[in-house]
Formats: C-alpha cells, sequence, structure tokens
C-alpha cells in the first residue's frame, strides 16, 4: 500500500474529478493522501473533503505563495482551528519561506514564525515549504527550538543539509524531481539517506514527472516516483513499501488499520 503525503486536491482542477481519481487510487493502493492547505479561505473546504473521504488527512497553514490574501485575524482562527480539530487534521502546514514567492522576505519570516509558534504550542509537526531558504529556515526553527519535525515537502538538495533537518525531527518528501535524470545531487541524496527518513508525495497538480505528458500532476504518479526511488535504493521494493507506508503513519500519528 502506498501514501501521498502532500497532494493539493482542493484546487479547482480537480474539482469535477475527485470520485473516478479516488476510485482509481484505490485500485492501485493508493490509500492514505494529506491535503496541505495553502490559505485561509481553503480550511473549511478541505476540512469537509477529509470528512467525506476516508484516505483524506489534511493540514491547516498558510503557504508562502499565498499572503496576497493574508489577514492577521487568520492567525488566531488557524490556532482555534486546530486547537479544536478532528482525526483527520494531522498537522499546521503547508508554510515557510519561499525566494521566489511575492511577499517580502520580512512578512514571510513574520508569518512562518508565528506558525511555528502555533505548531509549538498545540505540539502538532509541520509541513515546509522551503525553496532556496534552506539556512534561514533551518536558523529559525533553532531559535525556536523547533524539534517535533514534521515533514520537509519537496527537498531537493545535498545530504548534509538534509540530516540538518533530520535532526530537528523532519522526514522530507521524495517527489517528482527525482525522475528527472540531471537532478544527480538529490537522487544521490535519497539513494544515501536513511529510509526511515522518506515519504512519498506527488505535489499534484504542481511538479509534473520528467517528461509527463498531461498538464496536471496526479497522485497517481506516487506509484511511478516510487518505482524511480526504488531504482535509486538497494533495498528489495517490499521493504521500500512497507518502510515508506509505516515512515507516514508515524509522523503524522495516523492509525494503522
Ligand atoms: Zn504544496
Amino acid at each position: 500500500m502506498f501514501t501521498d503525503s502532500h497532494c493539493h486536491l482542493d484546487f479547482p482542477c480537480f474539482k469535477d474529478e475527485l470520485d473516478p481519481l479516488l476510485a482509481a487510487l484505490k485500485q492501485k493502493g493508493i490509500t492514505k493522501l494529506v491535503i496541505p492547505a495553502t490559505q485561509a479561505s481553503a480550511w473549511p473546504m478541505i476540512k469537509e473533503m477529509a470528512s467525506a473521504h476516508s484516505p483524506l488527512y489534511y493540514s491547516l497553514g498558510i503557504h508562502p505563495h499565498f499572503l496576497d490574501s493574508f489577514e492577521e485575524v487568520h492567525l488566531a482562527h488557524l490556532h482555534d482551528m486546530l486547537l479544536s480539530r478532528d482525526d483527520k487534521c494531522i498537522a499546521l502546514g503547508e508554510i515557510g519561506l519561499d525566494k521566489f514567492a511575492q511577499a517580502s522576505q520580512t512578512q514571510q519570516e513574520w508569518v512562518f514564525v508565528k506558525q511555528v509558534e502555533i505548531a509549538l504550542q498545540l505540539e502538532l509537526p509541520i509541513i515546509l515549504h522551503c525553496v532556496k531558504k534552506q539556512g534561514r529556515v533551518l536558523a529559525i526553527l533553532k531559535a525556536l527550538n523547533f524539534q517535533q519535525g514534521g515533514v520537509y515537502h519537496a527537498f531537493s538538495g545535498s545530504l548534509e543539509v538534509a540530516h540538518e533537518f533530520i535532526k530537528l525531527g523532519f522526514k522530507l518528501g521524495v517527489g517528482a524531481v527525482i525522475t528527472y535524470p540531471n537532478s544527480t545531487k538529490t537522487r544521490q541524496t535519497f539513494a544515501t539517506l536513511p529510509l526511515d527518513a522518506l515519504l512519498l508525495e506527488t505535489d499534484a497538480p504542481d511538479m509534473p514527472l520528467y517528461q509527463q505528458q498531461t498538464k496536471n500532476n496526479s497522485p497517481l504518479n506516487i506509484i511511478p516516483i516510487f518505482e524511480c526511488l526504488a531504482s535509486l535504493r538497494s533495498e528489495p521494493k517490499a521493504q521500500l513499501a512497507t518502510q515508506l507506508y509505516n515512515n507516514m503513519h508515524n509522523i503524522f500519528s495516523l492509525s494503522n488499520d
């Protein structure tokens, strides 16, 4: 059985195809999926989707690319919704810093810090979005003494940086980047890291596979991402699949059914 630790099934492109997609996922053995929220306006819908469909779990948070709609009151709502969360809400995210986001670094950092503080208060793992800001994110997490981990989604980078995040309790999201032959460093990193530090993800509808023909990425692509990871690793496929499945359960405290 497989999981997708990061897919945006609340985005409009999935609206009319959710039921057939969930049926296709079930058929492929992809049984648990996490929808990470990106902005406050999406929180109620994501919560509703997860309560209507047993394979779906979710996290609540404010993504650095979505700060144009941010209001300070959202932080209080975030705290309150997480405090009274249901069983399907398993983390705070996705949050972080992105060099290419429109919002200023000052605003991104302020919103990020506030959300990490909520995660600390409520003892929740975080789903981290970090693009070209690894040093800064590490400095902030260390300054706040954040050690309860979560997932560094769509990790790309060196073994050394990966270990810095693992020390803070993070698992690293393995996505379509490994299917690109020229992403040598990231492929090498994922070939070498301890298996218990890895999680599969698609980031659908973003991050298409190498030479993908369709416009949108799909959580069904967990299978080719798994196959690619298996080709980079030395463990037998069955062992790899079992450990990846267990990692998802461990980091998000899911019940193993
Ligand atoms: Zn995402």
